[in-house]
């Protein structure tokens, strides 16, 4: 293995390791559920002074307002020439922008009992491979680019707080930066070190019936049961699933009644289901609102079916504008001594929504290690240095 730009920058990180986890323990131990907005906001304050901490005052700041969710924070810096000569931005275009969020779902109070720990190769804590450790991550490999004199262009990290529940408040900043930037990179986790190629895309509906509640022995004749009702019409919500074209249902919860000698007067269903296909996407959207209730509960008035439907994230497939750079990816990771092989997963992230765009985007940069959303999420400290080179070597090639 020779001398890279990017291996350069992983004897740097393991040189500063300390200082790495350190403000690592900073972002975890800075709860920030994405549902908690006094702690999101406090959370921003100090993911704001760490990133300036390393990369000094930004040349360009906005913080949006996010009303109920997170706000987001756009950061720039200017690029640097090898000699460190600042590189104002010819255009915006010339940009590479790093999108993170900085929501968990962790909620507040979770740091008390699992703080921030290592054990072995684990370093375990609450929302650290997703995804604190893809900001910290970001800003050090800027800072290690500048220090060790390795050009880099400008940077652009847009700070986002409810990816976690659907990026509402963050989508338009996000497909607006991406817009005005030359490629996206998401440090959100990796797959086993792999970058992420291919991600779901995903559908949401809210399935609720109402219907008239009556004493099921005394007179049952006058209730209408919504949970028959609903319970009829699911079988009609799996038949959607195509496995031919990647697209999978899952009805996750079914609520409904009061008690068993009720008949019931609501009944609720909540179900994901995910595509790998943008036809699929309209396909499955079109079927979900054009449900009805079946026969014979259709007849009866006293029934009433409501359908919410929510496309949240379309699918992500590599177009040209991004499988050229998957290719300078595994050149990059050779240069580490590494065979990346970029990886197709189930989650979505707000990747998805620039590359509907038919823009460049990178995505799965991150950290490596397991269990985003579950008690033992860690990541891998071997894994630090070698993603943060990753990470420094793929704006390094983005110099124009
Ligand atoms: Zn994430």
């Amino acid at each position: 293995m020779t001398t890279t730009p990017a291996s350069s920058v992983a004897d740097y990180i393991d040189t500063h390791r300390e200082a790495f986890l350190e403000d690592l323990r900073t972002l975890v131990h800075a709860e920030t559920p994405s549902t908690d907005k006094p702690l999101l906001d406090a959370g921003l304050d100090v993911v704001r002074a760490v990133v300036v901490g390393l990369l000094g005052e930004p040349s360009a700041e906005a913080r949006h307002d996010g009303g109920s969710y997170g706000d987001v924070l756009d950061l720039r810096w200017e690029g640097r020439d090898a000699e460190g000569t600042m590189v104002p931005a010819a255009d915006a275009g010339d940009a590479v922008l790093v999108v993170c969020h900085y929501d968990t779902v962790w909620p507040a109070g979770t740091i008390e009992t699992w703080p921030l720990s290592v054990d072995g190769d684990w370093l375990t804590g609450p929302g650290v491979l997703d995804m604190k450790f893809g900001i910290v991550q970001t800003a050090w490999a800027v800072k290690a680019l500048r220090e060790l004199g390795i050009g880099h262009p400008p940077v652009r990290m847009l700070l986002t707080g409810d990816e976690e529940i659907g990026s509402v408040a963050g989508r338009p900043h996000i497909e607006a930066a991406a817009r005005e930037s030359a490629l996206t990179l998401v440090t959100e986790p990796s797959a086993a070190g792999n970058p992420k190629d291919r991600r779901k895309g995903m559908v949401f509906a809210d399935l609720r019936v109402t219907g008239r509640q009556a004493h099921a022995g005394l007179e049952p004749e006058k209730g209408a049961s919504a949970v028959h009702a609903l319970a009829a019409l699911i079988s009609e919500v799996v038949a959607l699933e195509s496995a031919e074209h990647g697209t999978t249902v899952t009805v996750g919860t079914f609520h409904g009644g009061t008690g068993r000698n009720v008949v019931a007067g609501a009944a609720e269903a909540l179900v994901d289901v995910r595509v790998t296909m943008p036809e699929e996407q309209e396909r499955v959207v079109a079927e979900l609102q054009a449900l009805r209730l079946p026969e014979p509960y259709a007849a009866d008035e006293r029934l009433t079916l409501e359908v919410d439907v929510d496309a949240n994230r379309p699918p992500m497939n590599p177009g040209p504008e991004t499988a050229p750079l998957l290719e300078r990816v595994v050149e990059i990771g050779r240069g580490l001594g590494r065979e990346l092989q970029p990886t197709a997963v189930g989650g979505a992230s707000d990747a998805n929504f620039v590359s509907a765009l038919g823009l460049p985007v990178l995505d799965g940069l991150g950290a490596v290690g397991e269990g985003p959303h579950a008690v033992h999420e860690h990541i891998l400290l071997s894994g630090i240095a070698p993603q943060t080179a990753l990470l420094a070597g793929i704006l390094a090639d983005a110099v124009k």
